[in-house]
């Protein structure tokens, strides 16, 4: 659940940093790969401000140092560079009116290992590779297997790779003279056994290391799949996450190509179904009047200050802003909500413009209250009919109670 904020948060930052510009081509993105030692960093950096000084045009000259000096700063804050790498996005960006820039300085530490080097001096920041690494969101398991052969492959959005194929060298129906049927059935029974054990093993090692990983799917010709699938070879918690079975012509590489098409219908729709799941169970709830069901900012707020909300769902279009704020005339301090950060405030009190003293996203704060009183956060997107109902009945805000209030 944790990682789907980081990454809503990350495609929300991703959004406003591509929007941002520059006066000129002043504006810095600077990948540094996992395991580039700061030092390097530092020198090649010192080499751009060198090289920077030849700048022409003034301001641009100006510019572009202070933000190479504001990223050499921060970087002397790190002993080494963070195990996943870092990215900094810096510059002085481009306001409204002209000459109204503010310098900005972005650090992230990517949800993936960067493996790539790149500094760029341009007037928008450079977040493509950024967003690559996001956009594989959903990562999915595949086993096709018979007894003589399987293959597992790791499919990452809509990139597929074949990792591995194991032969079992169980020899065909033909027995050699001598042995009775039988005995040699019983011989072919253990053999296959003890390779649905091997493709567990491959299939624990391979998969286990994937945390993200949304689902299993297995595929394969005959009833092999079956009496892998229902025996007890996988890890207990990769079999929990088996989402479907699939017969397919093949085992074996050719194999995984074929499961894919088959299970393309079900790869889409898994991505929506825990939204759909606990929406239905919000709507549940309304609908027979339980009580256990709440909706609108305002409710659902008052259930997270008591404790009491087990579940919160938030719709990721809640485009809305939670602003603190203080009177200068009165002194009267207060919190309200708003659709955009341009509103002009005024007071409750005496009708005079208010000062803002903090503003976050309304999102944001109710995915830090829930943290606080352990409420689990659901996003939901509005690609179902669920979440656009979410959305547009309900306010984006909702939520399940622990208990009647
Ligand atoms: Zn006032």
């Amino acid at each position: 659940m944790s990682s789907d904020i980081g990454r809503f948060k990350l495609e929300k930052m991703i959004r406003e940093l591509k929007e941002k510009r520059g006066r000129g081509t002043e504006l810095i993105s600077l990948y540094i790969p996992a395991g580039r030692p700061i030092g390097d960093v530092m020198s090649v950096l010192r080499q751009e401000y060198s090289t920077a000084t030849n700048i022409k045009d003034r301001t641009t000259r100006h510019h572009v140092l202070e933000a190479l000096t504001a990223v050499m700063q921060r970087l002397k804050l790190f002993k080494q560079t963070p195990p996943h790498g870092l990215i900094i996005f810096a510059g002085y960006v481009a306001g409204d009116a002209p000459g109204d820039e503010k310098m900005e300085v972005h650090l992230i530490e990517p949800p993936q290992r960067l493996r790539m080097w790149l500094y760029r001096c341009d007037s928008r920041f450079h977040t493509e590779i950024l967003e690559d690494m996001i956009k594989v969101e959903d990562v999915y398991g595949l086993i096709v297997l018979d007894r003589s052969e399987a293959a597992f492959a790791v499919l990452r959005g809509k990139n597929l790779e074949v990792v591995e194929e194991i032969t079992s060298g169980i020899p065909g129906k033909h027995r050699s003279g001598g042995q009775s049927a039988r005995r040699f059935e019983r011989i072919i029974e253990q053999l296959a056994h003890e390779f649905y054990k091997r493709i567990g093993e491959h299939a624990n090692r391979i998969f286990l290391k994937i945390p993200e990983l949304k689902g299993i799917i297995v595929g394969g010709p005959g009833y092999s799949k079956e009496e892998f699938v229902e025996g007890d070879y996988l890890h207990y918690t990769l079999k929990e996450k088996i989402i479907g079975v699939f017969d397919v012509g093949y085992s074996g590489e050719s194999g995984i190509y074929e499961l894919l098409v088959r299970a393309k219908d079900l790869l889409k729709d898994v991505r929506y179904m825990k939204e759909k799941e606990v929406m239905n169970r919000f709507l549940y709830h309304l609908s027979r009047d339980t009580g256990l069901a709440v909706y609108g900012e305002n409710e659902v707020r008052k259930a997270l200050d008591m404790g009491a909300l087990d579940k919160l769902l938030l719709s990721e279009d809640l485009e809305k802003y939670r602003i603190k704020f203080k009177c200068i005339q009165c002194g009267y301090e207060g919190e309200t909500t708003v659709k955009s950060l341009d509103d002009v405030l005024r007071c409750p009190k005496c009708g005079s413009e208010v000062q803002v003293i903090e503003e976050k996203t309304l999102i944001d704060e109710f995915v830090e209250k829930a943290k606080n009183s352990g409420a689990e956060v659901i996003l939901v997107s509005s690609s179902t009919s669920e979440g656009k109902e979410l959305l547009k009945t309900f306010g984006g805000i909702a939520g399940l109670l622990r208990f009647k209030i």
